[in-house]
């Protein structure tokens, strides 16, 4: 008989090793398949880690402490990750200390996923040609139903089928996939690019950091090292941060490579992630171009992955398993023996490190294209303010009505949504928070609503003080409903348009606002951080950063980075074909480092500054850190936890343990971290490993929650 190793969900215990069941029969089962089994008496989805052939099932009972039981069901016809992926998923569990079975869940689509009902695919009719003179006759041997008839009588179709030239087939609905078709660049590479290109060729590293200015014309180097390989016949993988930058990078790749191109983000449904992925799982299409979760499409034969805006945050993914995109972009790469390309003006620290000491191939871009980089103005707010402009700086609004006359766009970046963020009573002074939260309410105007950034709250503005009944209230602080507002009062003729959280809920809102402004429909967007990176708009001109040092006011080891990486980024977006461009960064801490090197683009200046705090702190790239947080609702339970795994931290001198320290709740969660820094991350893993497993916490109690290299620490 057949024993089965399954990792499965627990719903309530934090388990990572497989259980064994028994299975009956003849049936395939192999690694990489799901099953249904019974678990206490629950049935649960579970994912086959191996399947061995057991004679003496008696003395194999003998070694466990549970009964065997036998699997209930096979639900897959074959494995759903190829040995590379089901490895993958293990290297990755270990890496970032959590469950296999969350990181299987994580490489696949909703509609696979272990722990989902298994629901069957849309369904369509298929003809198969098995004449081969019927078959050169259609140019294809197979066909949908649909298309054939449309070339083909009803009258002629009965006849083939009956004369058995033809049969048909149902199958699992696919999404289209159109040809391979590659059209020339429209123009020759610059000398810089050319230089890039072949040694990026000629690199014996396999991984290698383009770092070139915004607009230096790192996209054209993507394009053509991609058609190199798609013409071997190989794949191609290509990574944006975000799903607002997708359609650019695809409207980019099809008109050079055609429709052979799949697609993968967070925008699309369930159906259409899975059909996605199965195009790509049978090599139906050869270029994909997605967000995080692309990096694990089933490749058969990976050729080339580039890492765009390779610093961005959203590589890293925010619940578990907290992987890191370029960690496993580079593993792939390993097993393919394939190159990775990390592209950006503003590499992490990190990257240019490993960059510098030649583990990576550096390769610099310090020219853009067309123009020379924009001219950039640092405007000290504190001054505008005492002079009554408290939004728009004079200077600022200046320009922009300079931009608005010549017929040129203007782009304004706020990171922060709504109308305000604070709202104070205007006679106690309380201010009104989150219920679930420590958190402020935001005002937004449009919907005359207050809500909560951090938990989606939402409830209406019409309220009176919750402490002195006073309906008098103060709004502080600007978000994008308020700069639109104040622009539009400026500029009455000016067509403005708002691309943030709330004005892009809808799908492919973000693909409608980007292509009117492209076709200059407006004249001003304002945004958030979405709009800062990536988009190459010719008629833009003027960029202005509000609130530009607000991210310093974060805890984070690693704000003056963001802060640094954010104006950078925003100001690229500037000037980037025939007319000069200009840059406005509003600030109050106008002397800061950080502020003064980004407004200059000073990336090695900034890097050299930037690495001394980390070396005196004792932080990444100096170290390699883990933060375990602790979350729950029984605030003494996790303070208990939280402190007992301190303690047992702190005992081990090889590690740096800090913390606890007790975090804002969140969603009527409390929390609390303990940060473990160490030069040797194998080390920590293992400590990290024997810890973790140890733990008998009811997981609705105490969640515990591994960071390995946190990306934010907020
Ligand atoms: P980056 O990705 O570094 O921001 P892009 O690849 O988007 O830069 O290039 C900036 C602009 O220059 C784009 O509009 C692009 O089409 C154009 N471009 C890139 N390379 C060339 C070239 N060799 N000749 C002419 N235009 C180019
Ligand atoms: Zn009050
Ligand atoms: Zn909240």
């Amino acid at each position: 008989m057949r024993v089965v190793s399954v990792y499965i969900e627990h719903p309530v215990m934090l388990l990572n090793s497989p259980f064994h069941y028994l299975l009956q029969g003849e049936d395939y089962l192999a690694r990489g398949m799901r099953v249904k089994v019974d678990f206490n008496g629950r049935p649960l989805v579970g994912f086959v880690d191996g399947v061995e052939e057991v004679e003496d099932i008696d003395a194999y009972q003998k070694t466990l402490d549970y009964q065997l039981k036998e699997i209930q069901e096979i639900i897959d016809k074959e494995p759903l990750l190829n040995d590379e992926l089901y490895e993958l998923g293990l290297w990755m569990s270990y890496q970032t200390v959590s469950p296999a079975i969350s990181c299987f869940q994580a490489m696949l689509p909703a509609a696979l996923k272990p722990s989902s009902s298994h629901k069957p695919a849309a369904r369509e009719r298929w003809v198969v040609i098995d004449d081969e003179e019927l078959k050169r006759e259609f140019e294809t041997k197979e066909a949908l139903l649909k298309d054939f008839m449309q070339k083909c009588s009803v009258y002629r179709y009965t006849k083939y089928r009956k004369a058995g030239l033809l049969h048909t087939e149902d199958r699992q609905k696919q999404a289209e996939s159109g040809q391979l078709r590659i059209s020339q660049a429209p123009y020759e590479l610059t000398e810089k690019q050319q230089k890039a290109l072949d040694d990026i060729e000629t690199s014996d590293r396999n991984v290698v950091l383009l770092h070139g200015l915004t607009g230096s014309g790192k996209t054209e180097i993507y394009m053509q090292l991609a058609q190199k390989v798609l013409e071997e016949g190989r794949q191609v993988l290509i990574l944006v941060p975000e799903i607002s930058l997708t359609s650019m990078m695809i409207e980019r790749f099809r008109s050079r490579f055609g429709d052979s191109i799949a697609v993968y983000h967070s925008g699309l449904s369930n159906t259409e992630k899975y059909q996605q992925h199965q195009l790509v799982r049978h090599n139906r299409a050869s270029l994909v171009v997605g967000t995080r979760s692309a990096v694990f499409m089933p490749f058969a034969d990976l050729g080339l992955i580039v890492l765009d805006e390779e610093h961005d945050n959203s590589y890293k993914q925010d619940s578990t398993p907290r992987y890191h995109t370029r960690d496993i972009a580079i593993k792939r790469a390993e097993y393919h023996h394939c190159k990775v390309i990390l592209g950006s003006a503003t590499p992490a620290l990190e990257s240019y490190a490993r960059a510098i000491r030649n583990v990576y191939q550096l390769i610099t871009l310090d020219e853009r294209i067309f123009q020379k980089l924009p001219v950039s103005h640092l405007v000290d707010m504190n001054r505008e303010t005492r002079q009554g402009n408290f939004i728009i700086s004079k200077p600022l609004a200046e320009a922009i009505g300079k931009r608005l006359e010549n017929n040129q766009q203007v782009i304004l970046l706020l990171n922060r949504r709504g109308y305000t963020p604070i709202m104070k009573c205007g006679s106690c002074g309380e201010v009104l928070t989150c219920p679930h939260c420590d958190v402020t309410l935001s005002y937004h105007k449009d919907e005359d609503k207050l809500v909560c950034h951090c938990c989606g709250y939402t409830t209406s503005a019409d309220v009176s003080c919750p402490k002195c009944g006073s309906r008098k209230w103060r709004n502080y602080g600007i978000g994008t409903q308020r700069l639109v507002e104040e622009t539009g009062r400026l500029y009455p003729k000016a067509r403005i348009v708002r691309m943030d959280a709330d004005s892009t809920a809808k799908k492919d809102s973000h693909r409608d606002i980007l292509e009117a402004f492209r076709r200059h429909e407006y004249d001003i967007l304002v945004g958030t951080q979405m709009i800062a990176k990536g988009l190459d708009f010719p008629d833009v001109t003027l960029v202005g950063v509000f609130n530009a040092d607000g991210p310093l006011n974060r805890m984070d080891y690693r704000s003056v980075e963001m802060t640094f990486d954010l104006i950078v980024q925003a100001s690229g977006r500037s000037g980037r074909k025939d007319v000069e461009g200009e840059v406005y960064v509003q600030a109050y801490d106008i002397s800061h480092y950080g502020i003064r090197l980004a407004v200059r683009q000073n990336y090695i200046a900034f890097f050299n500054n930037e690495m001394q705090y980390r070396h005196s702190g004792f932080y990444p790239p100096y170290s390699y850190m883990i933060a375990l947080m602790f979350a729950g609702k029984d605030p003494q339970l996790l303070e208990d936890a939280a402190f007992s795994a301190a303690e047992h931290f702190r005992l081990d001198e090889k590690l740096r343990t800090l913390g606890p320290s007790k975090l804002l709740k969140r969603k009527d969660e409390y929390r609390y971290r303990l940060v473990l820094k160490s030069t040797d991350k194998a080390y920590m893993l293992q400590q990290l490993w024997q810890w973790y497993d140890a733990q008998k916490y009811n997981r609705h109690q105490v969640a515990i929650q591994v960071d390995v290299d946190p990306c934010i620490l907020d």
